[in-house]
């Protein structure tokens, strides 16, 4: 994985997206034609979430699998530390490299939303989690001659809801960047200029890897409302209002669609290195995106096109 895209002017603009797990036989077979398509956009990884507490570890395992073994694509593997010992996590990472993994994004996760304190004997913060992988591949060093682990992290454009203050953030992302982090993936935010301010305050406090925005199409009411319950980012009053008032769905997607990209553009109009699309396993909304983006890559938009052009035709 390379997360080091802006290295020169003319260098091309890192595409990744974000898939989950799917939780039923259903939902693998529309996943894997979403997949199909996004493939065909040849981006630089796709990352993989996995639950809190490896809830999903096994259909996560699973889908990873299937990605390096039936398709081009390389996998970024989320992981997250909560509630796991580092033992447990240490197999895990172990499970991944001896699959062919070589990314993978260190995550906290989200604590019990019972408030309950993470098991007894679980590594507290995502920087322990860097620490065991950077452990691991040591032990690892001979099967992993061809290069070490690229490890992501996650950064966060407005604060992070534990944290008392956005400077805090920062600090916590030099941290992570200290115990070995290569580059971070932002939160879904709603305004370029918080990915911006983000940007001024990290390089201030001494951050140097790259910091990609992670970006939602704003396509669909629910899931917007959704975010602000489970990761704490409002939603922008004004998008959600267009979008309530849109006639159909069609032209809830043009307007949501439109908006992604001013934001997206900004993002890298900022200087952003890369773009990360969370997809919510759904390919139609990220291609839209991504055809409208005049991203400086060979042939991205000839692709893009083309697939939405499937998609059209299939619908
Ligand atoms: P950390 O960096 O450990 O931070 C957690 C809290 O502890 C913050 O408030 C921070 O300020 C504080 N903190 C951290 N280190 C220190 C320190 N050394 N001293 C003092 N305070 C500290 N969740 C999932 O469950 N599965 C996923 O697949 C997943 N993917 C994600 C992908 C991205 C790109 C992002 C942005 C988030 C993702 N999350 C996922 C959500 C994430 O797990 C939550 O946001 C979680 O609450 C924090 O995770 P973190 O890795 O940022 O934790």
């Amino acid at each position: 994985i390379d997360a080091h895209p802006q290295l020169s002017e003319t260098a091309p603009v890192a595409l990744s997206y974000e898939l989950f797990p799917p939780r039923s036989p259903a939902a693998a077979e529309t996943l894997w034609t979403t997949i199909r398509e996004l493939e065909t956009t040849e981006p630089d990884y796709v990352s993989v979430t996995y639950g809190a507490s490896g809830s999903n570890r096994d259909t996560a395992l699973e889908l990873i699998n299937r990605l390096l073994v039936e398709t081009t694509l390389r996998p970024l593997a989320h992981l997250t530390c909560v509630g796991n010992t580092p033992q447990e996590l240490a197999a895990i990472i172990g499970d991944l490299l001896d699959i062919g993994v070589r990314g993978i994004l260190a995550l906290r996760g989200d604590l019990p939303q019972d408030g309950a304190p993470p098991a007894a004997g679980s590594l507290r913060y995502a920087q322990d989690l860097i620490d065991l992988i950077r452990r691991v591949e040591q032990r690892r060093s001979a099967l992993l001659c061809a290069g070490k682990i690229a490890v992501g992290v996650a950064a966060y454009p407005t604060r992070h809801p534990e944290s008392p203050s956005e400077d805090h953030d920062v600090e916590v992302l030099l941290a992570k960047q200290r115990s070995g982090a290569d580059f971070a993936i932002t939160q879904v935010f709603f305004e370029a200029s918080q990915y911006e301010d983000l940007l001024t305050r990290a390089r201030r406090a001494g951050v140097t890897i790259p910091i990609i925005p992670g970006v939602m199409p704003f396509t669909s009411l629910r899931r917007l409302k959704r975010l602000g319950e489970l990761a704490g980012v409002e939603p922008a009053p004004r998008l959600m209002d267009r979008l309530a008032a849109a006639d159909n769905d069609i032209e809830r997607l043009h307007i949501g669609v439109d908006a992604t990209v001013d934001l997206a553009n900004a993002a890298l109009d900022a200087g952003a290195p890369g773009l990360h699309l969370y997809t919510f396993n759904e390919h139609q909304s990220a291609l839209e995106v991504l055809d409208k983006l005049a991203l400086p890559r060979h042939n991205r938009s000839s692709h893009a096109r083309a697939a939405v052009a499937r998609t059209q035709l299939a619908s």
